[in-house]
């Protein structure tokens, strides 16, 4: 008797429908770019929404940015047809944390109104910590610090937990203690740091068997989406909340803990010692499991590009282990991109060794379809004019006849400091275009100081942001008494606010001052009452007006002011969509998608990290030169596995393309001021000739780009006869007797000149991937 196929499933390859349709236990699918994994997913989950075996707040789904989630979640709605009422745990690993958090903050000792401290306030709070301590924090500074302590808690590492030599390599010795401190200080200003997020649950869930016994009960399905970056705390949070039930002993840890109840929960984790994030040596799990859980990861082992932000990708290699009678299914067909795009793609990352291997093949070959073209520039403003060149034939569909939407195409840049000539280049020629993935807007001076004032009526613990804006505008407060506040404060533990009001009322602080702190302790006073009664938007306009801080920048005489002042505005704005302050002040602190004027046509510049998991028609991968692409950092840290996961990168930039990819090497880039002359990328040398093309150049600065593709230079004597010098790959080229019809070889006599970039990876830290 054959059950009519729902529509949702009728469009799905074998495998895929294979992946969808087996619900119980876990499942991995390992493949591709493109091959359908995220669709997989989504599927899944309406698949399991329609055939009623879960409500969907019984659903736990992690993908890897917020935008993603919401993606997902229309894109479920459209499957099952109508709305998808809910699915609160579909987000982030970070906005899931946050919110596991917020339900049982007391157990960790934090009040559920805790902040979410980012980076610029965590090493602001690391440097006051590296000072009360007598460090030098010029020999030692605080920014180097923060990023030694995330690393820890991105392996699930507690204080006690650090390895000795981590614990030694900072401030003589002092690493650990300061650890502690920080942790502690973060109790104290009842806040936590991004890595918390999870952290802290995984303590509570060790230590209070019954709360996690509750979230097994709660979540019957859980899905996760880019796999291969999850991080070893991701990793631990996972395996608890997917650990349902049996004997497993998830970690040898746990193994060890007494007690262990029916439910496979120690009874009194936790009682005699406090609690811990527990080791972060994860061994392969001992033991046998009962119930099948019913857990399906996706992933790509070479997507793999957050290695340097503590991603194992090991995770996917052990999942079957880890998972007893886990389902393994491989997807080979890719539905993205061209034969030449994925053929490129494909030869560039077989440069890599130890990769699990996959084979992947497209049905969408077109005798019309471009092959990947390779273009040469003199210097970055140069390229930048030029990809804007190419945009706009593409716009105005001069290339086939076809006019193609701007949303329909990305620039995706290895370091964010290559963003800024393309910004410049299309503000100039008015082109839209949106930064995806990084600090932009809420990232602001002004932003920030308006967001503190915010954060301290919700919160009057925030001793950061109290210092931040204390004396902004300026109030007469100094250095002096801001110290005094926070020695009064530090000694009783408590927060500089109250510290304020009692000190007021001593002659511990000099009468003009005592005046100026008066008056702000008043307003906040205020403003925390108006806060259950006053609409918020209403509220945020009046505290910015009596605060004085609008007036300090109507007063500011800088040619920077009235945009100020407009972005002020905009804030107030972007609060409309929120029914309180503390949900803004959340979501701010969550958001990780620059979503400006997300109905425009417009161009999408992002970093090639922030840009996993997206396809556009066409895709501008610009700056693959040597020591910027591989990024010379990669190359001094990571040596050869640096170096693969650069390339690992650079497949996920080549596979973003659906029809057209275009790559782009300088031969000069100004850094730090000075110019330097550049070599290729030795990815271009990796790149196969038959799926790809040098673009012919016109020798003059405007015109370059224009004029159509010329002939692979391997039709020529010297492709590059015609065009300026392009140091490197075109001697290297021209010299080149042995170079195969299908692969451009590798280059020889080949130099790499040492350049020291400033900024790499995706900009700045966001909550979710950035
Ligand atoms: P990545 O590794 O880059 O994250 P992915 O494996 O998650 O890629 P998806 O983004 O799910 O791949 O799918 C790639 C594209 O192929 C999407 O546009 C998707 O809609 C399409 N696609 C996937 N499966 C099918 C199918 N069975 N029929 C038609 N199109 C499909
Ligand atoms: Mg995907």
């Amino acid at each position: 008797d054959q059950a009519r196929v729902p529509d949702y499933l009728s469009g799905l390859n074998p495998e895929q429908r294979e992946a969808v349709e087996t619900l119980d236990g876990p499942v991995l699918v390992l493949a591709g770019a493109g091959t359908g994994k995220t669709r997989v997913l989504t599927t899944r989950i309406a698949h399991i929404l329609a055939t009623g075996r879960a409500f969907p707040s019984q659903i736990l789904a992690v993908t890897f940015t917020n935008k993603a989630a919401r993606e997902m979640k229309e894109r479920i709605g459209l499957l099952v047809g109508g709305a998808v009422e809910g699915m609160p745990w579909l987000g982030t690993f970070h906005s899931i944390g946050v919110k596991i958090l917020r339900r049982h903050a007391e157990m960790v000792g934090l009040r559920s109104d805790f902040t979410i401290l980012d980076t610029d306030d965590v090493i602001r709070l690391i440097k006051q910590l590296i000072q009360a301590e007598g460090i030098d924090d010029k020999r030692w500074p605080a920014k180097q610090f923060a990023a030694m302590i995330d690393g820890w808690k991105n392996k699930g590492l507690d204080p006690s937990q650090i390895p000795e030599g981590d614990a030694r390599a900072f401030a003589n010795g002092k690493g650990r203690e300061l650890y502690a401190a920080y942790q502690n200080r973060l109790k104290s200003l009842n806040a936590c740091d991004f890595g918390d997020l999870l952290l802290h649950p995984i303590r509570m869930f060790r230590a209070n068997p019954d709360i996690l016994k509750d979230y097994h009960q709660r979540f019957k399905y859980i899905l996760v989406d880019e796999y291969q970056d999850t991080n070893t705390a991701q990793y631990m949070w996972l395996r608890l909340l997917a650990q349902r039930s049996g004997r497993m002993p998830i970690s040898p840890l746990e193994g060890e803990m007494p007690g262990r109840a029916e439910g496979g929960i120690p009874s009194n984790a936790g009682a005699s010692a406090p609690p811990s994030v527990g080791s972060a040596d994860i061994s392969p799990s001992r033991g046998e499991i009962n119930g099948l859980v019913n857990i399906c990861c996706v992933g790509d082992d070479d997507q793999s590009i957050y290695g340097w932000r503590g991603a194992e990708v090991d995770n996917i290699l052990r999942f079957e282990k880890d998972f007893p009678g886990a389902k393994v299914i491989k997807l080979e067909r890719n539905y993205r991109s061209t034969e030449h795009i994925l053929g490129a793609a494909g030869h560039l990352i077989a440069h890599n060794e130890g990769r699990l291997g996959k084979t992947l093949f497209t049905d969408r070959v077109n005798p019309d379809d471009e092959k990947v073209v390779v273009h040469a520039a003199w210097d970055s403003e140069e390229e930048a004019r030029a990809v804007g060149e190419e945009i706009e034939r593409l716009q105005r569909g001069d290339a086939d006849g076809k006019k193609h939407a701007l949303n329909d195409m990305a620039i995706l840049v290895r370091a964010s400091f290559q963003m800024r000539e393309f910004e410049d280049r299309f503000v100039t020629l008015g082109l839209n275009y949106r930064v995806i993935g990084g600090p932009r807007f809420y990232e602001r001076l002004e932003i920030r100081d308006a967001m503190a004032y915010f954060r301290l009526v919700c919160q009057p613990a925030d001793d950061l942001a109290f210092e931040r804006i204390v004396n902004t505008p300026k109030r007469g407060l100094g250095d002096t008494t801001i110290r005094a506040l926070h020695d009064y404060a530090r000694a009783r533990d408590i927060p500089m606010l109250a510290a304020a009001s009692d000190l007021i009322e001593t002659d511990e602080i000099k009468p003009k001052a005592r005046k100026a702190l008066f008056d702000v302790i008043q307003y906040f006073r205020r403003w925390s009452e108006l806060l259950e009664t006053t609409p918020h938007i209403e509220l945020a306009e009046q505290i910015l007006e009596e605060s004085g801080y609008t007036d300090m920048w109507k007063n500011d005489k800088s040619a920077e002011a009235p945009g100020r002042l407009e972005n002020l505005k905009e804030l107030i704005r972007s609060m409309e969509a929120f029914e309180s302050m503390r949900g803004f002040l959340e979501h701010v602190s969550l958001v990780m998608d620059a979503e400006q004027n997300a109905d425009m046509d417009a161009v999408s510049i992002m970093t090639l990290h922030s840009a996993k998991g997206l396809e556009f028609e066409t895709v501008f991968l610009p700056g693959w030169e040597e020591g910027l692409f591989p990024h010379q950092r990669a190359l001094d840290e990571g040596g050869r596995s640096g170096l693969e996961e650069e390339r690992r990168l650079a497949y996920v930039g080549i596979t973003r393309a659906k029809r057209r990819c275009h790559i782009w090497f300088v031969s000069n880039r100004r850094i730090h001021g000075l110019w330097q002359s550049t070599m290729p990328s030795r990815f271009l040398d990796e790149l196969p000739i038959t799926h790809v093309e040098v673009a012919e150049s016109e020798q003059s600065y405007g015109g370059y780009g224009r004029g159509g593709y010329g002939q692979s230079r391997f039709d020529k004597a010297d492709p590059f006869a015609n065009s300026y010098e392009t140091p490197g790959w075109k001697r290297a080229q021209a010299n080149k007797s042995d170079a195969t019809r299908d692969n451009w070889g590798t280059r020889s006599g080949h130099a790499v000149e040492r350049i020291g970039y400033g900024e790499s990876g995706p900009r700045g830290k966001t909550i979710d991937g950035e």
